[in-house]
C-alpha cells in the first residue's frame, strides 16, 4: 500500500533526495510514522484497516500543513496482535520485536536530525506498545510522541455513535466508516456481519480496568456493528481526526522536545 497526497505534493520520506531532506531539516519539520497492523477485520473489510487509517491520515496531514515540512516514514504496517492468530489473515510481531523496530525507526530518524516524530498507531494492540517504547526511547534522550488515533476524538466517538458506544471496536461501526469513506473498493457490506460482542466486567468497571487480550472470541472477529456505517460518519470523523493532527504538527513545530540536564553544565 503506497499512499500519495492527491495534490502530488511529495511528503514521503522514501521519495525525498537528500537535497530535499536537508532542507526540510532546516524548517523544524515533523515527521509521522504511521503504525498499524495486518489481521482479520471481519469478512467484510480487508486486513490492512489498521495502518490504512494512520497512513491516510499522516499523508493528508502531510498534505494540509505548508508552513513547514511534515514528512510521512515508511508505514510500520505490522503490529502487537496474538489475539488475532487463529483468525485468517494475521500476521503478528512479538512484543519484544515490535517495540525494537519502534525504537530502531526512531533512532534511525533522530540520528538523521530530526527532532520532532510522531508514532501515530492505528491498532488497540498497539496503544501499550507504542506508548512504551516512547518511554523507553526517553532513556536514550530521544523523543518520540505516542499517539493512537482515536484517542484525537474520545468526546465525538461517544456522541456520534449509534450503535458502538464511542468504542472504535474491529471492523465495527466506525473502522467500518472510515473504510467506506476512504477505500470504499475494499468494503464488501454484502458479507457484514455482526458478532455477539461479549466483554467480561460491566462498563463502569471497564472504565479503570480489564483483562489484557488473549484469545477473540468472536464468531467471525468483528467487535461493534458494521451496519450502523456509512461513507458520510467515516468523513466526518476524519476531519475531525485530520484537523487534531494538524493542530498537533503546529504545536510541535514550534516545541523543543525536553532535555536532559546534566550537573554541571549549567554551573556558573
Ligand atoms: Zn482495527
Amino acid at each position: 500500500m503506497l499512499i500519495r497526497p492527491p495534490s502530488g505534493k511529495k511528503v514521503l520520506w522514501q521519495e525525498m533526495p537528500r537535497h530535499e531532506l536537508l532542507a526540510a531539516l532546516d524548517a523544524r519539520p515533523v515527521v509521522i510514522v504511521p503504525v498499524g497492523s495486518v489481521e482479520q477485520h471481519g469478512p467484510h473489510c480487508p486486513p490492512d484497516v489498521d495502518i490504512s487509517i494512520p497512513y491516510h491520515l499522516a499523508i493528508r496531514a502531510a498534505a494540509a500543513v505548508e508552513a513547514f515540512p511534515v514528512i510521512v516514514a515508511p508505514p510500520i504496517s505490522l503490529g502487537f496482535t496474538h489475539y488475532n492468530m487463529g483468525e485468517v489473515g494475521t500476521i503478528t510481531l512479538r512484543l519484544e520485536t515490535f517495540i525494537a523496530v519502534l525504537c530502531d525507526v526512531a533512532r534511525s530518524i533522530w540520528a538523521n536530525g530530526f527532532r520532532r516524530i510522531i508514532l501515530l498507531n492505528g491498532h488497540g494492540g498497539n496503544e501499550a506498545p507504542t506508548w512504551v517504547a516512547s518511554v523507553k526511547l526517553t532513556e536514550e534522550d530521544i523523543w518520540a510522541l505516542a499517539l493512537t488515533y482515536w484517542t484525537m476524538a474520545t468526546d465525538e466517538l461517544r456522541a456520534w455513535s449509534e450503535a458502538d458506544g464511542g468504542s472504535i471496536g474491529h471492523g465495527g461501526e466506525w473502522e467500518t466508516s472510515l473504510q467506506l469513506y476512504l477505500r470504499p473498493e475494499l468494503v464488501d457490506m454484502t458479507r457484514a456481519v455482526q458478532d455477539e460482542w461479549r466483554q467480561k466486567f460491566s462498563p463502569a468497571v471497564q472504565r479503570y480496568t480489564r483483562f489484557p487480550e488473549r484469545r477473540r472470541e468472536m464468531a467471525h472477529g468483528v467487535m461493534g456493528d458494521p451496519f450502523a456505517a456509512s461513507a458520510a460518519k467515516g468523513e466526518r470523523l476524519f476531519a475531525v481526526l485530520l484537523e487534531r493532527l494538524v493542530a498537533l504538527c503546529h504545536e510541535y513545530h514550534a516545541e523543543a522536545p525536553p532535555r536532559y540536564r546534566e550537573f554541571g553544565s549549567h554551573c556558573p
